[in-house]
């Protein structure tokens, strides 16, 4: 440390207080890294790594230091990149103005970026939130809290049963944090910070204990939500408030600045929103895609068509979020209902949301103290949209977008002073100045009219001295040497007031200054630097007073965020033709004419071919739904599925109509996917899920299960499938809902003997070797799986198919059966066999014992005139 410069020696501790960071240290211009973090930066970031001796002596050239730097104006994508890569930046900003400091200048760290607690625009996704997650995890129970501080939303929850582990990292799949803060106990726990990692790419920071200790959390609870806030957490589980505790401790440590935005906390019990398992989110697509993990093809695609990033945020966090209540569920649903049933008020809410922005956003870097002349603009824009919105809101009578209309305050006071002090078009940053209106300051106008009008009001100065000395000749100018002065030729030397001061004799005259003169060049000189200085002053001195006001902004943007989120639903529903859902407590789930959502939307060459469900509380619980490849099981299941998710977040529903009992969640097991990385083949990784599926579930829940007791043995996968199918269907065991697609039809029996079983089939018709896919499903089972058939259609050489042909007949010699049996019948399912279908199930459901003899007189008409 003693060879060291002192600037070197001043970069050294605080390095050594952030030895996690990678740290930004100012100087001048640019900001530079230094040794280990040169290195690094320079490989993540492309630089050019140099080298400097920091010592006092000179050293040779392999002690130097490494380092490298950025031009600190372009630092936000370079701190982005490296923030991107789950990295933290610390900011060591210069605290005095290195013009002026005596000695070496003053630097501290300002703020320490992290992949949770960014607030830079570049690094946050528009539609997406931006969580920091708190966990705390003992022996007894669990917290977990997440907090976006771009926008200051902030929700908490615990857990004390055996299950919570399973439960935090369910709650992780609502917000897909970048940065988790973790208690030790919850560092020890290693599938859930396996699932941090390699589940949602999230940084952990190892919080330690002492960041979540009980007594300073309710402290920070306090400060940072109320004695409210405090009062309604729960008394029997304090981890909720420790994992929140510890989340804002690391905040404070990280952010050195205001986070008075960050003020309303969602507490939630288990139990208010449906929680859906990482497996069932992914394989639903909810909101990006199983194979590529784009937006596009997920069910947000179809649903979002919001206008603002607040809004689109908004829905997403509703489908994370499924409710489970009918009133709450119902209320949503309503206002969604009246917003379809008025088009031209639903259309000049669209127009007026239409690049309304992200005030969310837009106030929280005005709190947070980053906002810029633009953010201002922006703000104001988006609040003049404001009076527009409420009177078109203020056509409806429904409660939900009555309530809105409340929320929404016109905010016009703060509008009017943005738009008096903020200039319509203000440059990007606040530190050169040129963003004051004209008319709001009269100092900066009087410091503008200098600058612009400097050689005006010299010439005018020249004029009133040769006015009042009567010096003719007399004349201002201007040198480096000393400024401007007043030059007098020899001839009126004797006229030369008292007060002018000789600077300088030349050949034919005199060069004076005056005090006045020096006073008008000190302003003239300096004008820049305090327009500059004091549109700075009067930026904050605004961005203070819309800060003290942030609550009504705040307010009012989750109401714009709520309409734009409902308005996009409704618009989805008419444009998709959906119809609004009736939502009860029954268990039943019943379906006309339903579609799958997303794939409708992606078929282009064909129509989508609507289905019916009819699943009971008591009968046709479980559904044994066989058919061929490629037939469309899948989808009819996963249909179910969404159809059911979307009318828990208060949607329409793709169906001609239907009647939902709401599902307490949604499992699902489809295809086979292995997770190598963990250690697991495809077998493992089904049993594994169906393992949980079993365990979790309850009688009120839907399972989704494709294809059981595939990735084993023929004899040892049926078993399997049978007895999981036995298990779901008893209702001393489970009794939920179940959609089971199968391909071994020899389960198709258990419809006999399993109460609340019933088979389905999806039709195809055959033509020769030709297969034609009809995508109704009918009741009843289907003989054969077509599977040869359908790997021809994909491609496999004719030569394989053949032979595969050849092996069938052979194993079906051998074991006695046709499994090609049906081939000798043209059309095996033809488009009268669906009528058919249709009398079979009416017969199946009818119960005799409640109808009058007309009633099955009529019944039996109806069926002959079907049959005809
Ligand atoms: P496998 O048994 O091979 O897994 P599957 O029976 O599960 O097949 P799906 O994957 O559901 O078949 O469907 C195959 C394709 O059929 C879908 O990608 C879709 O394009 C189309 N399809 C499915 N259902 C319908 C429908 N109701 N209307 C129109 N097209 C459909």
């Amino acid at each position: 440390m003693a060879e060291l410069t002192p600037m070197m020696k001043q970069y050294l501790e605080i390095k050594r207080d952030n030895p996690d960071s990678i740290l930004f240290f100012r100087l001048g211009d640019f900001y530079e890294m230094f040794a280990d973090d040169a290195k690094l930066a320079s490989k993540e970031l492309d630089l050019t790594l140099t080298s400097r001796d920091h010592g006092k002596h000179q050293k040779p050239v392999e002690e130097q230091v490494p380092m490298c730097g950025i031009p600190y104006h372009a630092s936000e994508s370079y701190i982005a990149r490296l923030i991107a890569k789950g990295y933290k930046v610390a900011i060591c900003e210069q605290m005095e103005d290195p013009a002026t400091a005596k000695g070496l200048v003053k630097r501290d760290i300002i703020r320490v970026v992290t992949p949770g607690t960014v607030m830079d625009a570049a690094c946050l996704e528009d539609k997406a939130g931006n969580f920091l997650c708190g966990i705390y995890l003992d022996a007894r129970c669990a917290g977990v809290a997440f907090c976006d501080i771009s926008t200051g939303k902030t929700h908490l929850t615990g857990f004390t049963d055996k299950e919570r582990v399973e439960h935090v990292i369910n709650e992780l799949g609502r917000f897909s944090p970048a940065e988790a803060v973790l208690n030790d106990g919850a560092c020890a726990e290693t599938a859930l910070t396996d699932a941090l990692k390699e589940k949602f790419h999230c940084r952990v920071e190892n919080g330690g204990e002492g960041r979540f200790r009980l007594a300073e959390a309710e402290k920070n609870i306090r400060r940072q939500f109320g004695e409210e806030a405090l009062a309604s957490l729960p008394k029997s589980n304090p981890a909720a408030a420790m994992a929140l505790g510890g989340l804002l401790n690391y905040l404070y440590e990280t952010q050195k600045t205001d986070l008075s935005h960050i003020r309303d906390l969602d507490y939630y019990e288990q139990g208010r929103f449906m929680e859906l398992d990482l497996t069932a989110r992914r394989n639903l697509e909810l909101t990006e895609t199983l194979r590529n993990k784009e937006k596009k093809g997920s069910l947000l695609w179809v649903l979002d068509k919001t206008k603002t990033p607040m809004g689109g945020r908004m829905l997403r966090s509703w489908l994370e979020r499924p409710l489970l209540t009918v009133t709450a569920i119902c209320k949503r649903n309503a206002a969604v209902a009246a917003l379809v049933d008025d088009t031209p008020a639903r259309e000049e809410l669209i127009a007026a949301m239409t690049g309304l922005g992200d005030m969310e956003r837009l106030i929280g870097r005005i709190v947070y103290g980053t906002a810029g002349g633009r953010d201002m603009a922006s703000l104001r824009s988006a609040m003049e949209r404001l009076p527009l919105i409420r009177q078109q809101l203020a056509h409806f009578a429904d409660r939900r977008l009555t309530e809105l209309l409340e929320e929404l305050d016109p905010l016009e006071d703060l509008a009017d002073k943005i738009a008096a002090a903020i200039c319509d078009q203000p440059p990007f940053s606040v530190r050169e100045g040129g963003f004051i209106r004209d008319g709001y300051n009269a100092e900066v106008d009087r410091l503008r009219g200098i600058l612009t009008g400097g050689k005006g009001i010299i010439a005018q100065m020249e004029a009133q001295e040769k006015e009042k000395t009567g010096i003719r000749t007399l004349k201002i100018g201007f040198n480096k040497v000393f400024g401007y002065y007043i030059e007098v030729s020899k001839s009126f030397a004797d006229q030369v007031p008292d007060t002018y001061i000789r600077k300088q004799t030349l050949v034919n005259g005199e060069r004076y200054i005056t005090q006045e003169l020096k006073d008008l060049e000190h302003e003239i000189l300096t004008a820049s630097d305090r327009v500059v200085a004091l549109e700075y002053e009067l930026f904050t001195q605004l961005r203070q007073a819309i800060t003290d006001q942030s609550g009504r902004v705040q307010r009012t943007a989750a109401a714009v965020a709520e309409l734009d989120a409902l308005v996009s639903l409704a618009t989805v529903a008419v444009r998709n033709h959906y119809c609004r859902p009736t939502v009860d407590e029954s268990g039943v789930i019943e379906i006309h004419q339903g579609r799958h959502p997303v794939v409708e939307q992606m078929l282009k060459d064909s129509l989508f071919v609507p289905n019916d469900t009819f699943m009971g509380a008591k009968e046709d619980r479980v559904a044994i739904i066989t058919g061929p490849n490629m037939a469309g099981k899948s989808t009819y299941m996963r249909q179910v599925a969404l159809i059911c998710l979307m009318a828990q977040i208060g949607s329409f529903v793709p169906a001609a109509s239907a009647r939902l009992g709401v599902v307490d969640r949604i499992f699902t097991r489809i295809g086979a996917s292995d997770d190598l990385s963990a250690g697991q083949s495809t077998f493992m990784v089904e049993m594994t899920e169906v393992a949980d599926i079993l365990r979790h579930a309850t009688k009120h829940s839907l399972l989704i299960l494709d294809e059981i007791g595939r990735g084993t043995s023929t004899f040892d996968g049926m078993s399997i499938a049978r007895a999981v199918l036995e298990y779901c269907a008893d209702k001393k065991l489970l009794g939920a809902k179940t959609l089971f697609a199968t391909h071994y039809h020899e389960l198709t029996e258990l419809e006999n003997t399993l109460p609340g079983a019933v088979n389905y089939n999806i039709a195809v018709k055959t033509r020769g070797e030709e297969i034609i896919f009809l995508r109704k499903i009918l009741p009843g089972g289907a003989d054969r799986s077509y599977g040869i058939e359908v790997a021809s259609l994909a491609g496999l050489p004719d030569k394989v198919v053949q032979r595969a042909k050849e092996v069938l007949r052979q194993l079906e010699a051998e074991n006695g059966v046709q499994y090609v049996s049906a081939r000798k019948e043209e059309d095996q399912v033809s488009l009268s066999a669906i009528g058919e279908g249709e009398v079979l199930d009416a017969i199946r459901r009818c119960q005799p014992d409640t109808l009058t003899p007309i009633e099955a007189m009529s019944l039996i008409y109806e069926w002959k005139q079907k049959l005809n």
